[in-house]
């Protein structure tokens, strides 16, 4: 009841896409009743959370936030919300986002833009804006994010709240919808460390419905102690902290941070990282190449949307074009376009076969930098949240603003971003911590200790 009187209350920042009010309140009394006959209690009693609108949670509209999947029902659970489920959370909505999780604002969804709460003239990031949106107003306590380049720690930057993505292949992609599959990771927005330790605790793990979670131990994130060494070796890339792009403010407040972790007895040592220009287009070529597979599904046949203007005469592939041309919002469009342009036959050597070597030298760089550095810091966005519009006409600007992010979604890697700063012009701004791959419950604890 405490959450849905607050989604009402915060209706306008468009935070939700669905509430399932009813729903919810029944499961609570259910929850209550177990608990009053003495059962057995889940680890997620009672916990209240939000899904992005790209998790399918059977017999609810999953639609990524497009019209081509306008009025489509779930017709199963994602792994990740069975486990929930089964733990004993409360699922209150599915939330708002950039359309097929393409974007870094909220404002390419379908459904309209979200607000950030702290500051409604502002972006709340994205794609996950409207699960950061959900947490930062409380309007539950935990929400499930996707990450396929930064979509989870970049709106928890802009928001103030914890960000985290897990390594590639820790928790199942089932019944997440599919930008980019060698990408795609859920992630998890929280408020605190534990509430993301506990949830990742429940959700990741093995599954027989996806081969590519990695078949390694899961720790009992949740309940493991502290006991990180009293020093570290952290490393940060020169290149990023010194970049033009990055805004003085941040850049000086994680130097300040740098010096006290030194003057804390840890060895913080500047990295070499000559590939910073590089990985903004090395990401946007492999997503939108996988993009443009994926999305090959939506053809106004299987699923959601078809073209209204059907007529026995028109030819099967003039139905597809105007089913997906109607269906998808321009950048959707732009993204197939570019994916289907650096896969086709003159091109695939010069793009795609050059972005892959390019992943594959940074895989190496991560390796390196891991054989000698416990955990590697990076701010989490060269800006706090920018203003409503104002990166919607320049494409590149927008994407330049991934650049901090990418990284550990090229390399698989593991990375939060803990909201630790307040920039003068009132917004809040994150640490990136990184480690290495399932290395997860490392990170959360240098996180807690960091918060
Ligand atoms: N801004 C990135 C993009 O538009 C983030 C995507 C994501 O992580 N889903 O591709």
């Amino acid at each position: 009841q405490h959450f849905l009187h607050n989604i009402e209350q915060k209706r306008h920042l468009n935070a939700y896409l669905q509430v399932y009010d009813q729903e919810a309140l029944q499961l609570a009394a259910r929850l209550d009743e177990d608990r009053a006959a003495g059962k057995p209690l889940g680890k997620l009693h009672g916990v209240v959370i939000a899904l992005k609108d790209v998790i399918c949670y059977k017999d609810h509209p999953v639609s990524a936030a497009s019209r081509i999947l306008q009025n489509f029902t779930s017709v199963y659970n994602a792994t990740a919300v069975e486990r929930l489920l089964a733990e004993g959370a409360i699922i209150i909505g599915n939330t708002n986002c950039d359309e097929f999780a393409m974007g870094s604002t909220n404002e390419n969804s379908a459904y309209g833009k979200v607000l950030n709460a702290l500051d409604e003239t502002r972006v709340p990031g994205g794609s996950s804006g409207g699960s950061a949106v959900a947490v930062q107003a409380a309007l539950c306590m935990v929400s499930l994010g996707s990450e396929t380049g930064g979509s989870v720690r970049q709106p928890a930057d802009f928001c103030g709240i914890i960000g985290f993505k897990p390594t590639y292949g820790r928790i199942s992609r089932y019944g997440l919808i599919a930008y980019a599959s060698s990408f795609d990771q859920i992630g998890i927005f929280a408020a605190n460390v534990p509430d993301v330790a506990l949830t990742l605790e429940v959700i990741a793990g093995p599954d027989d419905y996806d081969s590519t979670v990695a078949d390694v131990e899961v720790p009992a994130y949740s309940t493991a102690t502290n006991s990180l060494p009293a020093t570290l070796k952290i490393a940060y890339f020169k290149e990023a902290l010194e970049s033009p792009a990055l805004d003085n403010e941040i850049r000086d407040n994680i130097f300040s941070l740098i010096d006290r972790l030194r003057a804390d007895g840890h060895t913080v040592e500047p990295v070499n990282f000559e590939y910073l220009d590089y990985i903004v287009p090395t990401y946007y070529v492999l997503t939108t190449a996988e993009a443009s597979s994926n999305l090959a599904r939506f053809d106004g046949v299987k699923y959601g949307f078809r073209t209204p203007n059907v007529d026995k005469n028109l030819a099967l592939t003039d139905f597809y074009k105007s089913s997906r041309s109607d269906g998808f919002g321009w950048e959707v469009k732009r993204r197939i376009m570019l994916g289907t342009f650096v896969l086709s036959a003159g091109y695939y050597d010069a793009y795609f076969t050059k972005a892959q070597q390019v992943r594959q030298l940074l895989v190496e760089k991560t390796n390196m930098v891991f054989n000698q550095f416990d955990a590697l810091l990076l701010p989490t966005a060269p800006s706090p949240a920018f203003k409503l519009g104002e990166k919607m006409d320049d494409p590149i600007a927008m994407y330049l603003a991934d650049i901090f992010t990418v990284f550990s979604n090229l390399t698989g890697i593991p990375g939060i971003s803990i909201p630790l700063f307040w920039h003068s012009n009132g917004m809040p701004y994150g640490l990136q911590i990184m480690t290495n791959r399932f290395r997860e419950l490392y990170l959360l604890q240098l996180s807690n200790q960091w918060m």
